[in-house]
């Protein structure tokens, strides 16, 4: 166990300092391997910190924890109204500590402290506090069949699930994750991403301090192939709920088919369609659009990666669109003015700066951006490609970076058979004032979220997930409530004699 404590300078000047290290029954510990993980700045590529990684054997060890927490002190011990309060308790605690967790995040991730603050804290606070509102109200059904027989549903927790989140939210998709596990009652054992898991470990001491009783969260930061393997192959965990890439998505079932069958949630990637048709408000769609592919600097699943302009507007929106990316402010995550900070990692940097080569090979056109901001760190300017074919792999693939590209339409089947002709279906959006045209286009997208004349709203009253290759199961609402349950059915026999 170690910790680790920063000055913050710029438009957040507080301090934090916190405990680190592999989290398991309510305290911090070496892992077993006694290997660090480094924790790197991508605002300046330099070392922050180093923390304990943990590996398989710790996750046998916080499963073994996890699961006499379940047994002997949550579970079907705690009632809905006890597990509603501590979840209230750790949102307030998390909503005093707001300032902190998102100069954490911005530091770790490289999102702004602004965006970090108004969006990954206070949506990550909003979902613990939703989630609370669910705990008392877990409710089966009575079933009528006859009158000499009672039978009723209950929903039970799971017991110990494995969740494995990603770097782009971080803290955002711990809550996503933790809220509904924990309002039904289930113990936990989750692995941030090993580029982002300072927030999930500043949580613990939150956690704890809610009340939470010790092995109900376990917080393992170790590697994908390592921990996250373990997780999803475990025998004694029952599900594994999992946020990342597609192709990681079909390791994690394909682990959780060869072992134990556990029941698996995937929220995977996207390559989101954003189509906007002749009659839509331009100076509205620029702003949406922009917003759509340049919001966390892109590492978003659900970016509006493929824009499809209408031939009547098509050079005006293009015009305006590529003077809005040219005035997003790029820099240093905690400088005043600042809209988008670096991408996440050397890898991700790298990743995305193949992706515009590759752009420019095949022949597209780079409007604006297409190459890399300042001279440290992994800073990409918002980049826009036209001129792009089908087959192009900037067109198929996520890129998960600033990259967006344009696409002229004429006729309107045409473009909803183009927006759906993709392997994903996260999310998609329309831009029209025909409301009609508006509701008929959205409902004939291919797309867990179709957004009318905005991109990018998401809500934790709201379901979100993916159809096709983005995803199985919704997260938020009451429907991720399903993810954490079992339905047992009771058949009480009031007088049927053999
Ligand atoms: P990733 O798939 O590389 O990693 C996600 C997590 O899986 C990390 O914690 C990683 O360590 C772990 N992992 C890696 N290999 C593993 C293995 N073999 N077994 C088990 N776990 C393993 O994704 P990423 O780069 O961290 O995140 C970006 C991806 O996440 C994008 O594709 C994005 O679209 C997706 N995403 C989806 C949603 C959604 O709600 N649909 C939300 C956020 C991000």
């Amino acid at each position: 166990m170690t910790s680790f404590s920063y000055d913050f300078s710029g438009t957040y000047t507080g301090k934090t300092s916190f405990k680190t290290g592999v989290f398991i029954g309510g305290e911090f510990r070496h892992g077993a391997s006694k290997s660090t993980i480094d924790v790197v700045n991508p605002a300046t590529g330099k070392l922050v910190t180093q923390i304990s990684e943990a590996t398989a054997a710790d996750v046998d060890d916080a499963v073994k924890v996890a699961q006499k927490a379940f047994d002997e002190t949550w579970g079907l011990n705690v009632g809905g109204a006890q597990r509603a309060a501590l979840l209230n308790r750790l949102a307030i605690l998390m909503d005093e500590h707001a300032d902190e967790l998102a100069a954490i995040e911005a530091l770790d991730n490289g999102k702004t402290f602004g965006w970090a603050k108004g969006v990954d804290i206070s949506f990550s606070i909003a979902t613990i506090k939703y989630f609370a509102g669910w705990a008392d109200k877990i409710q089966g059904q009575t079933i009528e069949t006859d009158e000499k027989k009672l039978i009723y549903t209950r929903h039970e927790p799971i017991g110990v699930v494995g969740q494995i989140i990603p770097w782009n939210f971080p803290l955002l998709m711990f809550a996503w994750k933790i809220g509904p596990a924990l309002a039904t009652g289930n113990a936990i054992v989750i692995k941030p991403s090993e580029f982002t898991p300072m927030t999930a470990l500043r949580m613990c001491e939150l956690i704890n301090e809610a009340g939470f009783p010790k092995g109900v969260v376990n917080v393992l930061v170790g590697y994908g192939h390592t921990v996250g393997q373990t997780i999803s192959e475990h025998m004694d965990i029952q599900k594994v709920a999992f946020t990342g890439s597609t192709l990681v998505g079909r390791k994690v079932m394909a682990a959780a088919a060869a072992t134990n069958l556990k029941n698996v949630t995937l929220e995977l990637g996207g390559k989101s369609p954003n189509i906007i048709f002749d009659d839509a408000d331009l100076e509205q769609a620029v702003n949406w659009a922009a917003h759509g592919i340049f919001w966390n600097h892109g590492q978003a699943c659900c970016a509006g990666s493929r824009i499809f302009v209408q031939a009547g507007i098509y050079d005006e929106f293009l015009e305006r669109f590529t003077a809005k990316a040219k005035s997003i402010q790029v820099g240093d995550p905690f400088a005043p003015g600042i809209d988008q900070g670096p991408q996440v990692s050397q890898i991700q940097y790298d990743r995305i700066m193949s992706y515009i080569d590759s752009g420019k090979q095949e022949g597209a056109t780079v409007h604006t951006g297409g190459e890399r901001h300042g001279t440290e760190g992994f800073f990409i300017k918002p980049t826009i490609f036209t001129d792009v074919t089908p087959e192009m792999k900037i067109v198929k693939e996520e890129i998960f970076g600033p990259v967006g590209v344009v696409i002229k339409f004429t006729d309107e089947a045409d473009v909803i058979r183009q927006a759906n002709d993709t392997v994903y279906g996260l999310a998609a959006a329309v831009f029209s004032q025909n409301i009609n045209r508006a509701l008929e286009t959205a409902h004939k997208l291919q797309a867990g979220t179709a957004w009318v004349n905005c991109v990018n709203q998401l809500h934790a009253n709201v379901p979100f997930g993916g159809y096709k290759q983005s995803g199985i199961g919704r997260e938020l609402g009451e429907y991720a409530l399903h993810n954490y349950t079992n339905v047992k059915a009771v058949h009480v026999n009031l007088g049927h004699k053999m």
